[in-house]
């Protein structure tokens, strides 16, 4: 009998990891796996992941690059050109940053049903993440709710991942995960606990939550009291209301609330102040607005034109805001630029300063 040595010409690649590491490297990262860390990032775009030898039985590769990802979102491009987004993992000083990763891994795991299954793998899995509620972008409210610092970072994130670079890739690998997920758990037995007597994970996952009417996941937030009518992005028309995040599509007044229900009376200009700091750059204005003449220490000239100074990142007609309770307020209200005068609380505009701040979703 002849023997044949055979030669493998192919490797077996883990579905969900094969999908996040894609997604990582569309986004600019590479993966690479180490024995020597259990997660850390070189701040030139490699993110290392502890190899399978140190991951306990519920992690998956796919978690644990998603969560780094998510980290990646919350700190930014400049977390991202530092070692281990830049976060010291020595102290608490920045355990709201943690804390708005998680908010976000939920935020996002929840549009596929796989809250649980994409739980993270640290300690924050026996406390933190239980804790989160329906809603994970709102801490309690003793606690500071939807304006608590990692709840805003976490919606900053949001708006970042709905970018260019990150929202292709991103939404393609949740939709990949969903894909898989809808079928692996129809073939897991509930008496097969495996090492350990363990239940699969899979056993965790649930469909992900219907489309809302307007387009967006209803998730948790589906809930009686917390409808679109009640929501600050729905506006009334004569047959019935429209959501400012989908223009197009008319939706019931009893419509259910989707996961970037926001109560209506948080669109409130002296709490929120987004187009009057970082959401915008430059408020531009002509020679002959009264401005220029009444506060002419407000006023730069730009070339042709003239805008208003800026301090750091905000107008600097712009006051309040300094400390979290402190309510914004425009110095010169009654004399402010015409721009400002056109610019509508409730706009598209308006929702789309306040999601560059982290305010709205
Ligand atoms: S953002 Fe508000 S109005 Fe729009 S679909 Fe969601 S809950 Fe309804
Ligand atoms: S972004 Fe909208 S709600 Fe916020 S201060 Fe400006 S107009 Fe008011």
């Amino acid at each position: 009998m002849t023997a044949f040595l055979r030669q493998p010409h192919h490797r077996y690649q883990d579905p969900l990891a094969r999908i996040w590491i894609a997604c990582a490297e569309n986004v600019g990262f590479r993966i690479a796996r180490s024995p020597d860390v259990y997660a850390s990032t070189d701040g030139r775009g490699t993110i290392l992941i502890g190899s399978d030898d140190l991951l306990d039985p519920d992690d998956s590769l796919a978690q644990m690059i998603f969560h780094e990802l998510c980290h990646a979102l919350v700190e930014g491009e400049a977390g991202e050109a530092q070692v281990d987004w830049g976060l010291d993992n020595t102290s608490n000083r920045h355990l709201w940053h943690e804390q708005a990763c998680l908010r976000l891994q939920a935020y996002l795991s929840d549009s596929i049903g796989l809250r649980d299954f994409f739980a993270p793998t640290t300690d924050f899995r026996v406390k933190f993440w239980p804790a989160l509620g329906d809603d994970p972008m709102a801490a309690p409210a003793d606690k500071g709710g939807r304006r608590e610092p990692s709840c805003v970072a976490a919606r900053l994130a949001a708006w970042r991942a709905s970018q260019p670079r990150w929202a292709p890739h991103l939404q393609a690998a949740l939709a990949a995960t969903a894909a898989v997920a809808s079928v692996v758990p129809g073939y897991v037995r509930s008496d097969d606990a495996g090492e350990g007597g363990m239940p699969s994970l899979w056993g965790t996952a649930v469909p992900p939550p219907p489309l809302h009417p307007a387009g967006h996941a209803a998730v948790a937030l589906y809930r009686p009291d917390n409808g679109c009518a009640g929501c600050a992005w729905s506006y009334a028309e004569r047959q019935g209301i429209r959501c400012r995040h989908a223009p197009k599509v008319r939706i019931a007044p009893d419509a259910p609330a989707c996961m970037r229900w926001e109560p209506a009376g948080e669109l409130d200009c002296l709490t929120c102040g987004a187009c009057c700091r970082e959401a915008y750059q430059a408020v531009e204005i002509s020679a002959r607005e009264p401005v220029v003449r009444l506060h002419p220490e407000l006023v730069i000239a730009a070339g042709n034109r003239r805008k208003l100074r800026r301090d750091g990142e905000r107008c600097a007609a712009l006051a309040g805001g300094h400390v979290p309770a402190e309510s914004y307020a425009c110095r010169i209200y009654e004399d402010r630029p015409r721009t400002c005068r056109d610019f509508a609380r409730g706009s598209a505009n308006c929702l789309d300063a306040r999601r560059r701040v982290g305010v709205s979703l």
